[in-house]
């Protein structure tokens, strides 16, 4: 029978069951730590810190530039074969897998770290270290997760871990810039569809745990116009002038602070000559949110942006043909959240705890958005240490305490897949 103090019972009884499975399961993140195969591991993989370093300076000075991750992507599938992965292989699009066992158990976890960076082919690569801190294109984002990623590999063999599930790592492609995720796009549409339970992504320096994926539009907006000489044709719209224009338009769209909605114009180019009306010119625009509305709505407030930087240069001309504009989708990442109560989100924030740190929780457009979007139970992680300057030629890593970061990839891996 249904009554008012049978309810309440048996909310009571729930909660403390909850409250139960909770420190059962926070105990099981200590347990594992004193069985003797995961401490092994774990001590493998502080131990193998230097080993770290040097996979991430070496996979680093091998450049990655968006759809050009073949070569560094050479360079992990030797990696993963020396290191005994089993079916080591590339799938179409160039993402490197390999198997820690040939069984396939279930949970199917899969740990990624993408290859590519941001930076253009013919970019400086070499890094330098001073003292704990290494520096080059790359460095953190993502030479450091490629790096855990091997050692996660290589900690679970030196530690004879046992395991019930299976586990692929994958180094994949796209993740950045244009790349548009289309490694995660194969991955989960084509290459593993439909086999993979668990995803874990181990994304650049730092302790941190991502929940939720930021959507993103990437737009190329092409500007053209008839061109002509700068000093006999004066007078005819400029097609840079207009996308100056445009540019500083977006450059003062409102956006709100939360849910974070951020625009950046990353890339411009186009001309002719000094003394050349430019006949041609572009620019690529990235814009965020994590909420689908706004971006929605900053979209919609881009568009106006570039609609009304043309009208401005084309109205100080009557006579010659106006500069025409083309806005072009080149990039659309879905956004998606892990629950909090996910297997993924409450194992990592307890491995995290067992280790002795906590993690903060944030939203970032990473390779997690795609499995996030299709509701496979999906984190990306911080891979230890710190630094500076991601994305730019000046990314620096710090590499104190940096075996922390190592740890948590390892034995979350172990957590999801034991
Ligand atoms: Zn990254």
């Amino acid at each position: 029978m249904f009554t008012r103090r049978n309810y309440t019972l048996g909310l009571a009884l729930l909660a403390a069951l909850a409250v139960s499975q909770r420190a059962r399961a926070g105990d099981d993140a200590t347990d594992l730590l004193s069985q003797s195969d995961v401490k092994a591991a774990l001590d493998a993989v502080k131990a193998d810190e230097p080993q770290i370093e040097r996979d991430q300076i070496r996979l680093c000075q091998i450049p990655a530039p968006p759809f050009h991750e073949a070569a560094r992507g050479q360079a992990v599938k030797t990696a993963f074969e020396q290191i005994g992965l089993s079916n080591v292989r590339l799938d179409r699009v160039g993402n490197v897998l390999g198997d820690r066992s040939a069984v396939a158990g279930r949970p199917h976890l899969v740990v990624a770290a993408h290859l590519d960076t941001v930076f253009p082919e013919g970019t400086n690569v070499h890094v330098s270290r001073d003292g704990a801190t290494m520096k080059g294109p790359g460095i953190g984002d993502n030479c450091r997760g490629l790096a855990v990623l091997l050692a996660t590999a290589r900690a679970l063999g030196r530690g004879r871990v046992q395991l019930r599930g299976s586990i692929t790592f994958v180094a994949d492609v796209g993740e950045e810039g244009l790349g548009d995720l289309r490694g995660m796009r194969e991955l989960f549409g084509v290459t593993l569809k439909g086999q993979v339970d668990r995803f874990v992504s181990i994304d650049g320096g730092g302790l941190f745990l991502t929940t939720a994926g930021v959507g993103s539009h990437r737009y190329r907006a092409t500007f053209t116009g008839p061109g002509g000489h700068s000093y006999a044709a004066f007078g005819t719209p400029n097609p840079i002038q207009a996308m100056g224009r445009a540019i500083t338009r977006i450059s003062q769209m409102p956006v709100p602070g939360r849910p974070k909605t951020t625009f950046s114009v990353g890339r411009v180019g186009g001309g002719t000559s000094i003394n050349a009306i430019p006949s041609e010119c572009w620019m690529e625009v990235d814009l965020r949110s994590s909420s689908a509305s706004e971006l929605a709505a900053l979209t919609a407030r881009f568009e106006q942006a570039v609609e009304l930087g043309v009208r401005d240069e084309n109205s100080r001309s009557t006579s010659a043909p106006g500069v025409k504009v083309k806005i072009e989708l080149v990039g659309d990442r879905p956004a998606g959240r892990t629950p909090e109560d996910s297997i993924v989100v409450q194992t990592a924030e307890r491995v995290s705890r067992a280790l002795g740190f906590s993690v903060p929780e944030n939203e970032s457009s990473t390779d997690a958005n795609v499995p996030m979007q299709m509701k496979i139970p999906a984190v990306t992680i911080g891979a230890g240490g710190g630094g500076a300057g991601q994305h730019t030629e000046g990314e620096t890593f710090d590499t104190t305490d940096a075996w922390r970061g190592s740890q948590y990839a390892l034995l979350l891996t172990i957590a999801l897949a034991r």
